[in-house]
């Protein structure tokens, strides 16, 4: 999906720029009134970004709910993190995914002169050219598609997702890790109307639940939990599955009267030090329905490609790179590095260099690496710290915690981060 914004960038309109896409082409005018069950949480930096060649403007007509807050609890402890803007911004979007689709779509309309979009067309094999070419090979990166046909190109492109065939066949290594958990999503209606503007995050010992805003009366659902736990979910009646995601928002079963204590003690101590510097505990609000048919579970994982780029092949997306949806940055950093991309690349077209020559690509490299891999490993941290009930790692995360949310200077740089 990332690929779009190549053709929007002035420097390629001598440039021909070929999209291939397995799936089919997806577009809808009006939406309907349920809900898809799957989301993102789009960062104020991917907004600017659509916005900067009108995609944004179609998502705001089809559909988007706004949030400007943020809470962050721990099941066994009252410790809790909230973020919020001072000013009337927002601090990010929950958006479905097929309206982000439905507009980019709209969007590479406009361009179609310049990017040729092959829809169920799957590449199926690859052939590399060695970086001094001999006469007897070709100087470009060969595809080959599903249904027979070739293609050629200066420069390959690799947006196929997590498990990327381009990855693979160009033999990049790639850190990857299998979680013991997989992700529930549904879509859920609330016991009431409320302004429904905050997204909000409880850390189980078995994975985060989170509940993210799309309406006034709507809400989505990514609980991330044990793959067992993750298949009953799904098996359950409509009632249970409701108590049982009731329950894991308000129920304090995982505390413990020493970890309270503690936490208490800590928390008295920091509002004598610094009493302008914790934020209200709100309540979630509570599930009152679930959306028939909207259950669905994704195993989840981290990986990281050592290299993102080799001789006229550059990696971006869940190809590069794959994160636990708990800090709900996948797509944001997926949109992060094809305007990296593209800033370099628009570059090398200016100064009419090869596109696909490593020199600019290494750029490219170097930048969104020093950016993923600091993410990529803060979100692995949090996974495993808040995936324990040991009583030291609990009042060490509890204090931690409560010590961050006492910290405005330290909220505003993890907000700064997170919102790129
Ligand atoms: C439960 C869950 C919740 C999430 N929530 C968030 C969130 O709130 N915020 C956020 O930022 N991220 C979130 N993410 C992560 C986000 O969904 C991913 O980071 C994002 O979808 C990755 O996009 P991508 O385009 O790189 O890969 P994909 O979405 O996997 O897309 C790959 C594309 O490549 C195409 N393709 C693959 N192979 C081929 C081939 N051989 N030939 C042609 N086409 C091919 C596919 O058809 C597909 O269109 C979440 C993930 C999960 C599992």
């Amino acid at each position: 999906m990332y690929l779009f914004i190549l053709g929007h960038d002035i420097h390629f309109h001598d440039k021909k720029i070929a999209l291939l896409e397995a799936g089919p082409r997806k577009e809808c005018d009006h939406m309907p009134d349920s809900y898809s069950n799957r989301v993102s949480s789009i960062s104020p930096g991917s907004a600017t970004l659509l916005s900067s060649f009108g995609a944004w403007d179609h998502v705001c007509s089809l559909r988007l709910k706004p949030f400007r807050r943020m809470q962050v609890w721990d099941a066994c402890s009252e410790a809790m993190i909230v973020f919020e803007k001072d000013d009337l911004d927002d601090m990010g979007y929950i958006v479905e995914n097929d309206v982000i689709m439905s507009a980019l779509t709209k969007q590479l309309d406009a361009v179609a002169d310049r990017v040729e979009v092959f829809y169920r067309s799957r590449a199926v094999g690859y052939t590399w050219p060695l970086p001094s070419h001999s006469c007897d090979t070709s100087p470009w990166v060969q595809i080959e598609l599903a249904d027979g046909r070739r293609l050629q190109t200066k420069l390959l492109i690799g947006a196929d997702g997590h498990n990327s065939v381009v990855r693979k066949e160009a033999e990049i290594k790639n850190i990857e890790h299998r979680y013991d958990q997989s992700a529930v999503v549904a879509t859920l209606h609330l016991s009431e109307a409320t302004d429904n503007n905050v997204a909000w995050q409880r850390f189980l010992p078995t994975g985060p639940i989170a509940l993210l805003p799309l309406s006034d009366t709507a809400s989505s659902l990514v609980w991330s939990t044990s793959h067992e736990h993750a298949s009953e979910l799904l098996g359950m009646d409509e009632e249970s599955f409701v108590d049982s995601i009731n329950s894991a928002f308000w129920s304090n079963i995982n505390h413990s009267d020493f970890i309270d204590t503690a936490g208490a003690m800590f928390r008295s101590a920091i509002s004598l030090l610094k009493p302008s510097g914790t934020a209200v505990r709100q309540l979630p609000p509570s599930v009152a329905k679930v959306d028939p048919g909207s259950r669905a579970m994704f195993p989840l994982g981290m990986g990281h490609a050592t290299e993102y780029v080799q001789h006229r092949v550059a990696l971006i997306g869940d190809a590069a790179h794959r994160v636990h949806p708990l800090a709900g940055q996948g797509v944001n950093l997926g949109f992060g590095d094809i305007a990296c991309l593209a800033h370099h690349l628009s570059a090398a077209a200016f100064n009419g260099s090869d596109l696909g020559s490593l020199k600019h690509l290494l750029k490219f490299e170097t930048e969104r690496q020093r950016h993923n891999v600091s993410l990529i490993a803060a979100v692995d941290v949090l996974k495993r710290l808040y995936s324990t009930r040991l009583a030291p790692l609990v009042l060490l995360r509890t204090w931690g915690l409560q010590a961050t949310n006492a910290l405005p200077s330290v909220k505003e740089q993890i907000m700064a981060f997170a919102s790129k």
